[in-house]
């Protein structure tokens, strides 16, 4: 689909807040008071069944970073005091033993992640602590996947080295625009040089999967600076591009307030940037694995896309291989398949269950039979472009789904009926919109106050 296919009227109909479908139910959705006890029996249950067949993924949460970038909606703590990172381990360690205490079986993990915050602001030795600590008394699964959010500025051979030796082979570099101007005023300056350097570090350390993350819709980028942005990337030849929509969201992310929001791109000038990205990336040979996902077609997601392996999570869309992804850390979020569980967001609130040998556990969500087969469509519709219905949900599909899902028929972004759901080619560019009129939730919030970032 080429820039004219999608309408400047459609785009501004369907520019309304809606969440990103990481999770279903939605985060403002989950209860502020989870019980702790029904957690572990839920993690207990889950780990048991799917340690010992697939193995269990971690997400390990390291939120310092050296200075804030203005765009940034992630859960961080900006500092230049290192001696911060002997503390934050200590905690790390103790959440982790606290879990292994629930753990009846030597844990097998198939899946790794260390995201932030800037996970390469601790120093390699400390990294090595860090992974020492949880592997040594682990199994790594032969088919594991280890990866780890670098940024160019401060990734060093060191650190590569530590993490290649520990098994990592995928490292996903915050790039987000090369433009100068745009570097300033998002407070990133990271000329391509650092990039380069950082693609040329990771690739002669041994690994064999480098990211990009790019933003579009950043104050004042255009078209032409996403074009230099694009083709300077991909002459490094990443293996994946994550395009991201800048989700504006000033009422949680102090920083953004910063921004003169008028040197933001309106809905219509951003879904042009994304299109103008797209079709170099096109170009290029990557593939669109979905939402604002592309990769080379020897990448492990484009074939999972192409065997219907795909899955969604916080991290966006991955190859999540288990069923059981443990989050550590402050602010991370672990599923359980039936349950979420996110840890306190604040340090002083982490540390503080940790030292009194607590889960730091501050909110979650059990989900029930209706959630679960909810969860599956939206899933479904996300990574896959199609779903089919459960007979025993027509009534709450007709009541509640079929009023908000004919609209988006008759725009021509899907194809329905009482045995399931399509996507068209144009109804890719609105997932999150063809997702929506399943949320109960949502639906269901009378007040509906909850905010989320604009679709587009
Ligand atoms: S974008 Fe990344 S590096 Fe920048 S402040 Fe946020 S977490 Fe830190």
């Amino acid at each position: 689909m080429n820039s004219e296919a999608v309408s400047p009227l459609l785009v501004r109909k369907y520019n309304q807040p809606v969440p990103r479908y990481t999770s279903y139910p939605t985060v403002p959705y989950w209860k502020e008071s989870l019980d702790v006890a029904e957690w572990k029996e839920v993690f207990r249950q889950q780990f048991h069944e799917e340690n010992h067949t697939n193995g269990i993924s971690l997400y390990i949460h390291l939120p310092f970073c050296e200075s804030l970038c203005t765009y940034c909606g992630c859960n961080k703590k900006i500092t230049t005091n290192h001696s911060v990172e002997e503390e934050y381990l200590r905690a790390i360690d103790k959440e982790w033993k606290l879990y292994r205490r629930l753990m009846r079986q030597t844990p097998v993990i198939r899946e790794l992640h260390l995201g932030g915050g800037t996970p390469t602001f601790f120093s390699p030795l400390n990294l090595k602590r860090l992974l020492d600590s949880i592997l040594k008394d682990s199994i790594v699964h032969p088919q594991h996947q280890f990866s780890i959010e670098g940024h160019p500025n401060n990734t060093t051979p060191a650190h590569l080295k530590v993490l290649f030796e520990a098994g990592f082979r995928r490292i996903s570099y915050g790039v987000q625009d090369l433009d100068p101007e745009v570097q300033r005023v998002i407070n990133r300056i990271q000329p391509l040089e650092r990039v380069q350097v950082a693609t040329a570090n990771a690739r002669a350390a041994g690994f064999t999967s480098v990211n990009f993350d790019l933003i579009y819709g950043l104050p004042l980028q255009t078209l032409s600076s996403i074009e230099n942005t694009i083709r300077s990337v991909i002459e490094l030849r990443p293996e994946r591009i994550a395009f991201y929509s800048y989700a504006h969201v000033p009422w949680t992310s102090k920083a953004q307030r910063l921004f003169n929001e008028s040197h933001l791109p309106s809905a219509e000038e951003k879904i042009s940037l994304y299109l103008k990205g797209k079709e170099l990336l096109l170009e290029a040979g990557y593939e669109d694995i979905g939402m604002d996902h592309f990769a080379l077609p020897v990448d492990e997601l484009s074939r999972a896309r192409k065997e219907g392996r795909r899955h969604r999570n916080f991290m966006g869309y991955t190859t999540q291989a288990t069923g059981l992804l443990l989050g550590l850390g402050v602010s991370s979020i672990s599923d359980a398949g039936i349950a979420f569980a996110q840890n306190a967001k604040t340090l002083h609130d982490y540390y503080e269950d940790i030292s009194n040998g607590i889960l730091p556990i501050r909110k979650g969500y059990i989900l029930n039979e209706e959630d679960r087969s909810f969860r599956r469509y939206i899933l479904d519709i996300a990574c896959k472009g199609q779903t089919s219905f459960r007979s025993e949900d027509l009534d709450l599909l007709r009541e509640l789904v079929f009023p908000g899902l004919a609209p988006l028929e008759a725009d021509g972004f899907l194809r329905f009926d009482e045995t399931g759901l399509e996507l068209t080619p144009a109804g890719h560019y609105f997932i999150r919109n063809c997702c929506a009129p399943f949320d109960l939730h949502k639906l269901r919030d009378e007040a509906g106050g909850k905010k989320f970032s604009q679709a587009i």
